[in-house]
């Protein structure tokens, strides 16, 4: 299959990327999502082909060997891939966050080093910022870095690292100053290390977390020993900047969750919509029962609506301005749509809705996580209440 060709080709347009993608997950990710969920399995082969047709690159510059496409396309195609299974979208999600840190905070340097080797997928990436016991409240991680000559000198335990082991380049929050307020002695390491290994100088990473859903995909914990990092990673050259660069970063993971909610309760819309026109009771289609339809009507309403906060938050953080509001207003509200269009999916099944022969069993399993992941939903209403004071001053 053709890969992506570069944007400024004019090769390849939006539409004609986001078929490529709708045809890939029609043909490779649907007809095996089912069994590498029930198995658990780092589905390798589905990875190998999304490297071969250029995803690991879309968004990345040109001149770093990318195909400089934009957000809109980068959600586009992160709806197609979540429809087939959620878990392949999480494959881009660190991927692309790495990516943006290192675009639009890394020197020279660390563009030239890291950009065309993940553009290509040689490496992906992960981002790490949770800890086992800091999560909403990312100022109080204590993983830290202290220097020594020209390496950091980095300990502590990072936790829920999505591509955790497979990846080659880890961007890390770690402390590096004690001040106040706290989120001001944060730094952000690109941490190198061989993909699939457990142990590499002073790290250790934990086995696959069993997870609820979101299975395939692997979410691990990982130590650090005495673990040193050459200062030339540091991004951006310098410290205590961590924190911004990776708030920045977080809107566009918030983006992505966004887009791939959307893909999922498109998925659980279109089941409903099948399953209600097959399946009788009554003497007539199910679909034929008001309750139903009016089901049907409020999930194709809600799954429309979020569609389009997604493309809205997309075009917002596309515009270089401050996103945080639109990006949280976008995962908040596709995050709970998805919730609600999966349980009423699950409902419209009745009893084949809890069993694994149909896919609603999984989405239903899956949609969670996009409520807590990249910020909890109560943490998204603090920063869109907070935001909208400051729009509002009375
Ligand atoms: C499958 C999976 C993959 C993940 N992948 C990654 C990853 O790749 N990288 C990474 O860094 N992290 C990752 N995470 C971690 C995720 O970002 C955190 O779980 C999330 O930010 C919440 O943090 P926490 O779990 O520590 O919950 P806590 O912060 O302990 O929150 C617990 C509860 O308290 C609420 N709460 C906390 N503070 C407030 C407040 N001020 N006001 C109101 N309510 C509050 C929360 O909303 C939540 O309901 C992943 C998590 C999961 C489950």
């Amino acid at each position: 299959m053709a890969g992506v060709a570069p944007a400024d080709d004019g090769a390849v347009q939006r539409e004609e990327l986001l078929e490529l993608v709708e045809r890939f997950t029609a043909e490779q990710i649907i007809p095996r999502a089912a069994q590498y969920d029930r198995e658990d399995v780092y589905p390798a082969e589905l990875v190998e082909a999304m490297r071969r047709l250029g995803l690991f690159g879309i968004t990345v510059p040109t001149a770093y060997g990318g195909s400089g496409l934009d957000l809109l396309t980068y959600t586009g195609i992160v709806e197609r891939l979540a429809y087939g299974w959620m878990s392949v979208s999480g494959f881009l999600n660190t991927h692309f966050m790495a990516c943006f840190l290192i675009e639009h905070f890394g020197t020279e340097d660390q563009k030239q080093r890291f950009l065309p080797r993940l553009a290509s997928g040689e490496i992906r990436a992960a981002y790490s910022l949770s800890e086992p016991d800091a999560g909403s409240d990312v100022a109080a991680i204590r993983t830290r870095a202290v220097r020594d000559g020209d390496e950091y000198v980095v300990n502590g335990t990072k936790m829920w690292l999505t591509n955790g082991r497979e990846a080659g380049l880890v961007a890390m929050l770690v402390k590096t100053a004690d001040v106040e307020p706290s989120h001001r002695g944060l730094s952000v390491l690109l941490l190198e290390k061989p993909p699939g290994a457990t142990h590499a100088g002073g790290i250790t990473v934990g086995p696959n977390i069993h997870k609820l859903g979101y299975r395939g995909i692997e979410t691990v914990e990982l130590s650090l020993v005495d673990h040193r990092v050459p200062v030339t990673g540091l991004l951006g050259g310098e410290e205590h900047l961590g924190f911004t660069q990776m708030m920045a970063a977080v809107e566009l993971g918030r983006v992505n969750i966004a887009a791939r909610a959307v893909g999922v309760a498109q998925r659980a819309l279109d089941e409903s919509l099948r399953y209600a026109q097959e399946r009788e009771a009554f003497g007539r289609p199910i679909a034929g029962h008001q309750a139903i339809l009016f089901k049907l009507a409020e999930m194709g309403t809600k799954v429309k609506a979020a569609r389009l906060m997604a493309r809205s938050a997309a075009e917002q953080k596309m515009r270089g301005e401050r996103a945080d509001l639109d990006a949280g207003m976008a995962k908040l509200f596709c995050s709970e749509v998805c919730w609600e269009v999966c349980q009423d999916a699950l409902r419209i099944h009745g009893g084949n809705g809890y069993a694994a022969d149909y896919p609603i069993e999984r989405l239903y399993r899956d949609a969670p996580l996009m409520i807590v992941g990249e910020g909890t939903n109560e943490i998204q209403k603090l920063v869109i209440g907070r935001r909208l004071l400051e729009e509002h001053r009375a």
